[in-house]
């Protein structure tokens, strides 16, 4: 069996070990300690905007508080993009809120403005007014943020951005992750730049990343015994992990570089294909290009998305379907859901193919072999 080409694993930098030694010599084993004050440091700088970080245990950890800090409380109704990974809108169940889930639109695959609003107006006609929205940037292309926020103006409902998948994409030159009231990241082991498991929480307002940290450390007031006055939380980045932040951020442009190389790579090879579409980046959009997807119309190419994704299995090759949507989801789907069928299709013709930084071009020549294959 050829090896495995994963679709997107772990890639050292080389100088994260020496952090975590640094963690080890200096006993900052704990949470809390001088890689994590420094891992926050290095996203500030990166994601600019004055833009102030808390590192936390994971993604999911991070939209958990999110929704804590924007007051989203039981009964409440939090307006979600559908299609995304199940860590997005799984805490709104954390916090007893109910999710109302939104479709995506054609351009960036993600939250539809359009629909967006018309889900605002029938939810205010039915009797409560949602408490936040939560877009996506999925596989790192830009939802459109212009226009999502001047509906969250309009309606005075806040927006908690999900950047997991979209470290280093921007508009105009503004990274997402600052866009929101409140942005997420995830520094999980299939992400762009890992910490093994981790993530974070960002804000312009300060006081709310200092709100975070608090929660995030079991709410300790200040005092010489343990002293509670809120429901507190045990989701702070470790100091040992946050070494390996530390070294990951030193290569992140280059990785995002060797993402986008790829993309190019994959659009060199089948752009123009019978059947098979990129998602293209509108020109005033940067896409960390995290993972490259394509769509493959089967009317027109003569074989499935599940052919193609067989092809590549045989070959001991990962590939994926883009994320189910959540109002499909069994676990979902009894939830109020303002769509026009865009998820649904996406679902049932896209695929992820292997994107990681650390892929060789060995395995590009063997993935396009596959599709020759497949192609003829
Ligand atoms: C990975 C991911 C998360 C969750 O992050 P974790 O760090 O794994 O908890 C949330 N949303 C999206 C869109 C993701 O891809």
């Amino acid at each position: 069996m050829k090896p495995k080409i994963w679709l997107s694993s772990p890639h050292m930098g080389g100088t994260e070990e020496q952090y975590v030694k640094d963690a080890f010599a200096s006993n900052w084993i704990a949470p809390l300690g001088p890689n994590v004050n420094g891992f926050e440091k290095d996203i500030e700088l990166f994601l600019g905007q004055d833009s102030h970080v808390a590192a936390l245990s994971s993604g999911t950890a991070a939209l958990h508080l999110g929704l804590v800090l924007l007051g989203v409380k039981a009964g409440d109704e939090v307006l979600c993009q559908s299609m995304t990974f199940s860590a997005t809108a799984n805490p709104i169940t954390y916090v007893g809120a109910t999710p109302i889930f939104v479709d995506s639109e054609k351009d960036t695959w993600n939250m539809s403005p359009v629909l967006l609003e018309e889900a605002i107006k029938d939810r205010i006609a039915k009797g409560k007014k949602p408490k936040a929205i939560i877009p996506v940037h999925l596989y790192g292309m830009p939802a459109k943020m212009g226009a999502l926020k001047v509906i969250s103006a309009h309606y005075r409902i806040p927006i908690l951005e999900d950047a997991a998948e979209a470290l280093g994409s921007s508009i105009d030159g503004r990274k997402c992750g600052t866009f929101g009231d409140i942005g997420i990241l995830s520094f999980n082991g299939n992400k762009i730049i890992t910490t093994s498991g981790g993530g974070a929480l960002v804000s312009c307002n300060e006081s709310i990343v200092k709100d975070a940290r608090f929660l995030a450390t079991q709410a300790r007031d200040e005092a010489p015994h343990y002293q509670h006055s809120k429901i507190g939380y045990n989701y702070r980045m470790s100091n040992v992990v946050a070494g390996i932040g530390r070294g990951q951020m030193e290569v992140l442009a280059s990785r995002i570089e060797k993402r986008r190389e790829i993309f190019s790579k994959y659009f060199e090879k089948l752009n123009g294909k019978k059947g098979i579409h990129f998602l293209e980046e509108p020109f005033w959009y940067f896409s960390n290009r995290w993972l490259t997807t394509l769509l493959i119309d089967p009317a027109e190419a003569g074989f499935t998305r599940e052919d193609l994704r067989l092809a590549l299995e045989k070959e001991n090759i990962e590939s994926r379907p883009l994320w189910k949507p959540m109002h499909m989801q069994p676990v979902f789907e009894q939830y109020p859901f303002y769509g026009d069928g865009t998820a649904e299709k996406l679902f049932e013709n896209g695929l992820c193919l292997p994107s990681g930084s650390n892929l060789e071009s060995d395995d590009l020549f063997r993935i396009f072999a596959v599709f020759d294959e497949v192609m003829r």
